[in-house]
């Protein structure tokens, strides 16, 4: 069969499920490539992949035997600041597909000495900005071995929602240190199941910089000991210790910066994260507090938010 691919997204990050579907393809004998309207012609079957809910679908006819979607940019719709999940417009990939090992050669530049993959799926909090609860549960549980999507590269993406609030994040920790490779947790770890068994274990793994999330300001009195006991377990400096800090969906400008000042006072290095971005006017005060925060030489050398002009 020939078979297409479509990213619809792009090219930016490595789309798993079409490295998945073109590894089981090419198991089959099948010819595999990305899809090219002008130049591709005729396809028994054109896959099409989408990410993210802003990117626009594709625009272009397809001529292909049957075409087929999935992924969250799909099946997820914003209403009113919530994340809606339609199953009917999402397509489950099949469970021998799922867990095969993704063909990481459509990719070349960006799976260089990097395997991307999730060893957990779903998430026990349901934060009302988030997708994962509609999506894929609202409890974390163990996926696959890192064996499904690693095979000896130097980096590890690791694309868990919540990998810590798995029940067998004892052996997916393990894991990870036992791979000696450098780990990335790119959906951040959740500070709130932090104990130190776990600071242990992560300061075991080889990670650049861990991030962690501080979304909802009543979290304070939870999360600043568990803050302090991570630190002081791993030794990390503010170089390793970033805190995504959300802001415009429930909080005040003054339960921003409390925030944004403790973390920096406990040696945190906090990135201010906008809900609704696109809706903020440009020179919207929470825009500034974005740009004053994100820019680390700025944030240093002005230590308030007052003393901070923007338009420098
Ligand atoms: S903790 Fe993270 S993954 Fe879980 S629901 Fe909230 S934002 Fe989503």
């Amino acid at each position: 069969m020939k078979i297409g691919l479509i990213d619809v997204d792009g090219h930016n990050f490595p789309n798993i499920p079409l490295m998945k579907i073109s590894a089981w393809h090419k198991r089959r004998g099948d010819s595999v490539e990305w899809y090219e309207r002008l130049f591709s012609g005729h396809m028994d079957k054109v896959y099409m992949s989408k990410v993210f809910s802003f990117t626009p679908d594709y625009q272009y006819y397809i001529d292909a035997d049957e075409v087929i979607k999935g992924g969250s940019g799909y099946c997820i719709e914003t209403v009113n600041g919530k994340e809606i999940y339609h199953p009917e417009r999402d397509s489950q990939l099949h469970p021998e597909i799922e867990h095969i090992y993704p063909d990481y050669s459509i990719y070349p530049e960006l799976t260089k000495e990097t395997a991307y993959g999730f060893m957990s799926r779903g998430c026990p909090r349901g934060c009302g900005f988030c997708h994962v609860q509609a999506k894929e549960g609202k409890r974390s549980y163990k996926v696959a071995d890192l064996s499904a999507f690693w095979n000896g590269q130097k980096n590890i993406v690791l694309l868990d929602p919540n990998p810590i609030a798995c029940p067998e994040w004892r052996d997916i920790l393990q894991q990870l240190i036992d791979s000696g490779a450098w780990v990335d947790f790119t959906q951040g770890v959740d500070i709130r199941l932090m104990t130190e068994e776990k600071a242990l274990m992560i300061k075991n793994i080889k990670t650049r910089n861990i991030h962690f999330a501080w979304d909802r300001y009543e979290d304070k009195e939870a999360v600043v000991p568990k803050f302090e006991m991570f630190k002081q377990i791993t030794g990390y400096d503010y170089r390793k210790l970033t805190v995504y800090v959300l802001c415009n969906f429930d909080t005040t400008l003054e339960q921003d910066l409390e925030r944004i000042y403790t973390l920096r006072d406990m040696g945190f290095n906090p990135y201010v994260m906008l809900y609704d971005k696109e809706n903020i006017p440009k020179c919207h005060e929470l825009k500034r507090l974005q740009r004053w925060v994100n820019n680390r030489i700025v944030f240093n050398s002005c230590r308030k938010f007052e003393d901070f002009d923007g338009r420098k």
